[in-house]
């Protein structure tokens, strides 16, 4: 036997990666009566076999182990199931036999639940998001490619330790600060504020840069089935108090609310907010404009009101943070925002 084949077949012998696919749904599992209707199509109805069963190659990439853990349009996401992905992502990562996991999703909720999973999974294993913007019945889908490229980053090492990560058209994400950026582009995900971390092409993975927040088993955090009730309002010309007040009546924990520019809030509602917060309900101040920082006590005084600031979170992540925060005993805006500087 000489080198060469000797090289050859250790490496035919290296067992492949071991990745669970989950399937939640979403237009990747779409599918409308015609190939040329990527608008008006039916969310999560095709199922994990099938989505897989169109990307050949994945046989070359990894010993994919596939799971139907929901077919929902992710516009429904709900805390129970967020739970119970949570909970079954952990269980796949704590075994011995599965190297990774990749996840397919709705585009509409998937930086939330990215975001989530980055702050509750205890495992360097790559867990990969991906998603399409056209049904898996469309000419031209994006699933079978996007697909292929998460399973791909969730099959190489150097996505380990990375957090939760998203791979769309091409690019790989983190789920810190990926969000969806178009209703109908293929380029949907962006990660607005600091750029993609990678990219995946042609089989090759390449990181350009790596996350520094804490992450996955960093975090306090652990999925429970205790999900406090955190809201989201909004401030703009004219805005009343009337939707705070009624939340505060309602009983919510906390309120973040989509600041105008760098989370300033009109005035009526920011008395409302104000009066929110003496009560003991948790204000967390983000943004509306998609990008960039709030900054603490910048646009209003969060010192003196009880505030707090997302920083760079926007208010659908911000809000996942603060139902966390909250479920693991932060109460004050002071633990509230030595949580929203550390993640
Ligand atoms: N409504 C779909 C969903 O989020 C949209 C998509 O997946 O692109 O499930």
């Amino acid at each position: 036997m000489n080198t060469q084949t000797s090289l050859s077949s250790s490496r035919a012998a290296a067992p492949l990666p071991r990745i669970a696919v989950l399937a939640t749904g979403g237009t990747i599992a779409g599918a409308a009566a015609d190939a040329t209707n990527t608008a008006g199509y039916q969310a999560g109805v095709v199922g994990v076999e099938q989505l897989l069963s169109v990307v050949p190659a994945l046989s070359t990439v990894a010993h994919v182990v596939p799971e139907q853990t929901a077919s929902i349009d992710s516009k429904d996401m709900s805390m129970p199931l967020w739970t119970t992905l949570a909970q079954r992502v952990n269980a796949l990562v704590a075994a011995d036999d599965i190297d990774g996991v990749v996840i397919t999703h709705g585009t509409d909720t998937l930086e939330e639940t990215a975001y989530l999973l980055h702050l509750t999974v205890k495992s360097d294993k790559p867990v990969v998001l991906t998603a399409a913007m056209r049904p898996a019945s469309a000419l031209s889908a994006d699933g079978p490619l996007n697909l292929l490229n998460a399973v791909t980053v969730a099959a190489n090492a150097a996505a380990r330790g990375q957090g939760v990560l998203v791979a769309f058209n091409n690019k790989i994400h983190s789920a810190r600060d990926v969000v969806k950026t178009s209703t109908y582009a293929v380029d949907a995900f962006q990660s607005p504020e600091i750029g993609a971390l990678g990219w995946v092409q042609d089989g090759r993975v390449e990181f350009q840069r790596s996350v520094v927040r804490a992450h996955t088993r960093a975090t306090e955090f652990v999925i429970g089935a205790n999900w406090p009730h955190v809201e989201i309002v909004a401030s703009y010309a004219g805005v009343s108090r009337i939707a705070v007040d009624a939340l505060v009546t309602a009983g919510v924990r906390g309120i973040v609310v989509a600041g105008t520019g760098n989370g300033s809030i009109h005035a009526s509602l920011a008395q409302a907010l104000a009066d929110a917060a003496s009560q003991g309900v948790a204000v967390v101040r983000s943004s509306r404009v998609g990008s960039g920082h709030v900054m603490r006590n910048g646009a209003a005084a969060d010192d003196a009101l009880g505030f707090v600031s997302a920083g760079s979170l926007n208010p659908y992540k911000a809000r996942v943070l603060l139902m966390l925060a909250l479920a693991a005993g932060a109460t004050g805006p002071v633990a509230l925002q030595r949580a929203f500087d550390m993640y």
